[in-house]
């Protein structure tokens, strides 16, 4: 059986950071689906979600084991559908852990054949945020060395 992983985020944008998580998850599942969680009536994008998807299908072109869709439901239902039995996050410090906490418990009861697998953010990376690279893209600074692919 293969071993099916989402990455799901909001990815607005998606980071170097975000890219490491992928990279190393591909050491441990067959096949790693990045899911941007998006509601166009109610999420606000600094980055449009359309572009999004084509930058981070760029990141990992040729590599038929990442896929990238959107999804507006339940992660637990999309993971069910897709035969995913694993959910991949990134931990970064003690705030990202008490939220990757109770999401994990609450998919846990969503899904009970969802188990959600935590990697450690690589040193490097560990600073970078969207939400900071939002803010300084906003006031026309350079963003490209956090980011793995170009922005158009
Ligand atoms: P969400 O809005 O669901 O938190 P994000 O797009 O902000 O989505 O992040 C998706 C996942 O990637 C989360 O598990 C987050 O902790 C992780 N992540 C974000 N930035 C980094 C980073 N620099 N290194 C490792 N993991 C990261």
């Amino acid at each position: 059986m293969k071993k099916i992983a989402i990455f799901p985020g909001s990815f607005d944008p998606f980071t170097k950071g975000h890219e490491d998580i992928v990279l190393r998850g591909l050491e441990l599942f067959d096949e790693i689906l990045i899911a941007i969680g998006h509601n166009s009536k109610k999420n606000v994008r600094y980055f449009p979600v359309e572009k999004m998807v084509a930058y981070i299908e760029k990141a990992f072109e040729g590599n038929d084991r990442v896929t990238v869709r959107l999804y507006n439901e339940l992660t637990a239902d999309l993971a069910r559908k897709k035969d995913a039995r694993f959910l991949l996050r990134g931990l970064r410090n003690t705030t990202d852990f008490e939220y990757e906490n109770s999401i994990s418990q609450v998919n846990k009861y969503l899904n009970e054949d969802l188990e959600s697998v935590f990697l450690i953010t690589s040193p490097e990376y560990a600073a970078i945020s969207s939400t900071i690279i939002r803010e300084v893209h906003k006031y026309g600074g350079d963003v490209t060395p956090f980011l793995p692919y170009q922005l158009d």
